[in-house]
């Protein structure tokens, strides 16, 4: 079975959504920028940034990371759906694409086959640093390859819920734009308010969730520590940990995938391990992954 889906139509289809969720959220920050500078902004615009931000990115690294890619934990079908709604909102494609290109990231880590690797693009071989970097943060999704769903994500193909929530997965990015947009109308109960929220509760949180998602397949590949053996060049990233919710402690995360705590030591900042260990605590989580002390001390590089 090949490891991607070879259909010309469907590949042209992914690179034109592609520029456009990267082209639409780039133009409302610019813009953003642009009124922020001759206008300032509302604290309610600001709640709603990060509020928003917080949510979907929750959904991405907590759901769509941890719970569908990896099984890190087990939960409720309430939450599994949330998760997977929240995720759908951040614009990365359903939940389905995701985490096949994910497992499949893993599988091949910075060898070939890997989608979003700095070492490796899809067409040259071995690329130049920045080329690399480039495509390990963006330039991949242009290329409009679609991971064999069939090979990496059939046990989400077989849950009924799942295959739905991922098949309206746009009806989800544009309620992603309506929320912030209705609650910026609400509050302010002006038109202007309404584009206040669909801009800084949607468009810009949407660029901002993207980057700093990316950054995990880009900087947390090439800049960092690496403490842990791997067998792929992913580092730790202490300076991007809370916006990723945890995930730039990425030699962690190489070195233990399925476990739901990837902050390891008290100081590693992880948010998603907070909110895993808040709902593990209120019993709606259970059978969370942990790697055990003797695991993580014999996978520490020996200095
Ligand atoms: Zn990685
Ligand atoms: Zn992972």
């Amino acid at each position: 079975m090949n490891i991607t889906i070879e259909n010309k139509y469907l590949q042209n289809t992914y690179k034109r959504l592609g520029w456009l969720v990267v082209l639409v959220p780039t133009i409302g920050t610019l813009l953003g920028l642009g009124l922020l500078l001759q206008f300032g902004i509302s604290s309610w615009e600001i709640w709603l940034l990060v509020g928003m931000y917080f949510l979907t990115a929750l959904g991405l690294e907590v759901g769509f990371h941890r719970y569908f890619s990896h099984h890190a934990f087990q939960t409720t079908t309430t939450i599994r759906i949330i998760l997977a709604i929240l995720g759908s909102m951040a614009a990365g494609g359903g939940v389905v694409y995701w985490a096949a290109h994910h497992r499949r990231h893993h599988q091949y880590a910075d060898r070939p086959g890997d989608v979003h690797s700095p070492y490796v693009t899809a067409t040259s071989g071995i690329g130049n640093r920045l080329g690399g970097l480039w495509h390990a943060h963006v330039g991949w999704i242009f290329q409009g390859e679609i991971s064999n769903s069939m090979l990496f994500a059939k046990d989400l193909l077989r849950d009924p819920i799942i295959v739905k929530i991922n098949q309206l997965h746009l009806v989800w990015v544009a309620l992603g734009l309506l929320i912030p947009a209705v609650i910026g109308g609400m509050i302010t109960a002006t038109w202007s308010g309404v584009w206040g929220g669909l801009l800084w509760g949607g468009l810009v949180r949407i660029f901002l969730v993207h980057h700093f998602i990316w950054s995990t397949n880009s900087i947390c590949h090439a800049f960092g520590s690496r403490p842990f053996v791997t067998g792929d060049r992913s580092t730790n990233n202490l300076w991007l940990a809370l916006p990723t919710l945890g995930q730039s402690w990425h030699n962690n995360h190489h070195a233990f995938p399925n476990s739901a705590i990837v902050g390891l030591h008290w100081w590693q900042i992880d948010l998603g391990a907070w909110v895993i260990r808040a709902l593990e605590t209120m019993g709606l989580v259970w059978n969370v992954k942990r790697p055990k002390p003797t695991a993580i001390e014999s996978k520490k590089i020996k200095q």
